[in-house]
């Protein structure tokens, strides 16, 4: 069985990987060249971990090829795993053309049955709309078969979640599909879940908008704690006991960005508005995240009183710890901001400060990049913390005081102890916390 993956982005890379480490004969394809070169060479054009490792090893195992020829690799797949990008549309609603497209190269490809699987995250019906579109642009009466098989990794963790995944969720309508399927992941049969097309494509957005929704609803709280003397860290603790709820995604702080998480929500709200569900539940998780970067440039201008001039270190550029993703990441508009406001920015990031300068090309002196957090709390007024990389929960917080003009931290992601950092005679602010 040989599978082609047609897009090598953060899921297809990943995909494309673990396919090959189980086992399976596989070739990734992509539009962007530059990708596929890279990868040929074992050059992994994400930062994730053991990504590159395995790349190599499996390419010369022969396990695993790059191709920069689509139909090509249609022509000699049995299974192609759709990976291209699903992004928001200006009303919120997914950007499906890329999907499109492919399911129309796959139709002028049809040289023999092929199973479709969805692993882009797609609204819920997207299969009867790749169906229909294979179905009118073949050519020859071959037939296919279509599986939702949406994707669950984290990125930060990528490799491991594929190749440890704790649910496999396969959506097909079809004994041949099933068995493929299953054959693909026969060694997670215990961890699979067989659903139609449409639940197994539901199952993902509504597993990213209950996230989201967890994580504004502890956001919701702490905007209760600030006007209180309860402490959200501790709210979140005693929630986080009850089985029924679950220490996770109960962190406070500026609220999730990422290229999953607020497209995801948006493109769940439009689709059932669509369909005439009322999705204001799922609305005003969204308008809470939205308004955290507010909350927090609030607490910046609370410490500094004027921005203009203030030398402003800023840790952490990437969405989330452990990536040097910066899709939606938080840090993009606290940053817009502070730059409207006319501060002077000195900016680190463990991995994300290549993909950074694209957004915020260096600019002395508004924009500069430090190679340490050290050397951006240099001359510092105040240093904003912005990602949780662990590398800042160990900083010698002594050395870093000794280093900034005014020892002020604002903490975006609540990860010092505000007893200690006060102790060390920081001025401290966080969230959610006293
Ligand atoms: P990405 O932008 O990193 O990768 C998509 C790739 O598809 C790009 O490299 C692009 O060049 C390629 N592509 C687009 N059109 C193509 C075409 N016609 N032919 C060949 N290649 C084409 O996106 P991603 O982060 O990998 O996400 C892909 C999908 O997976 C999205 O639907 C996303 O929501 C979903 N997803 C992402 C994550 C994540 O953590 N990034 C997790 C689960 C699911």
């Amino acid at each position: 069985m040989k599978i082609g993956i047609i897009g090598t982005g953060y899921v297809g890379l990943v995909t494309a990987v673990g396919l090959a480490e189980f086992g399976h004969l596989v070739t990734g394809t992509d539009s962007e060249v530059d990708k596929i070169e890279k990868a040929s060479q074992g050059i992994s054009h994400i930062y994730e971990s053991d990504l590159e490792s395995l790349l190599k090893k499996n390419l010369k195992k022969g396990k695993l090829t790059f191709s920069q020829d689509l139909d090509k690799t249609i022509l000699s797949s049995d299974v192609l795993f759709v990976c291209v990008n699903t992004p928001q549309r200006e009303d919120g609603s997914a950007d499906m053309s890329f999907v499109e497209a492919v399911s129309r190269k796959i139709a002028e490809n049809l040289n023999h049955y092929k199973l479709v699987v969805e692993k882009s995250t797609v609204p819920v019906r997207t299969s009867m709309w790749i169906n229909r579109t294979i179905s009118l642009y073949k050519k020859s009466d071959v037939p296919f078969d279509i599986a939702s098989n949406p994707e669950f990794l984290r990125e930060g963790s990528a490799v491991s979640d594929f190749l440890n995944p704790d649910r496999i969720i396969i959506g097909v309508e079809s004994k041949k599909a099933r068995e493929i399927m299953l054959k693909i992941y026969e060694k997670f049969k215990d961890r699979v879940l067989i659903t139609n097309i449409d639940t197994a494509e539901l199952i993902k957005h509504a597993s990213n908008s209950f996230l989201a929704l967890k994580i504004s609803y502890i956001n919701l709280m702490s905007e209760m704690c600030e006007r209180t003397d309860a402490d959200v860290g501790l709210v979140a603790k005693g929630m986080g006991l009850d089985p029924r709820i679950g220490a996770q995604f109960l962190r406070a702080g500026l609220g999730y960005g990422g290229s999953c998480f607020p497209k995801d929500i948006r493109a769940l709200t439009k689709i059932g508005e669509d369909m005439g569900v009322n999705m204001n539940l799922l609305m005003e998780a969204d308008r809470i995240n939205l308004e955290r970067i507010g909350v927090f440039v609030e607490k910046v201008k609370k410490a500094l009183w004027i921005l203009k001039d203030k030398k402003i270190a800023i840790l952490g550029l990437s969405f989330k710890p452990e990536t040097d993703d910066i899709r939606e990441a938080p840090s993009i508009r606290v940053i817009k901001e502070l730059q409207e406001g006319g501060s002077l920015l000195r900016l680190y990031d463990p991995e994300a400060i290549e993909n950074m300068k694209a957004v915020f090309p260096e600019d002395p002196p508004q924009i500069t990049y430090a190679q340490s957090a050290y050397e951006a709390a240099k001359g510092a007024n105040a240093l904003l913390l912005i990602t949780e990389w662990d590398e800042f929960r160990n900083l010698d917080l002594k050395k870093l005081k000794n280093l900034m003009d005014n020892p002020i931290i604002v903490d975006g992601r609540n990860i010092f102890e505000p007893e200690e950092v006060r102790k060390l005679g920081f001025e401290y602010y966080s969230l959610g916390r006293k």
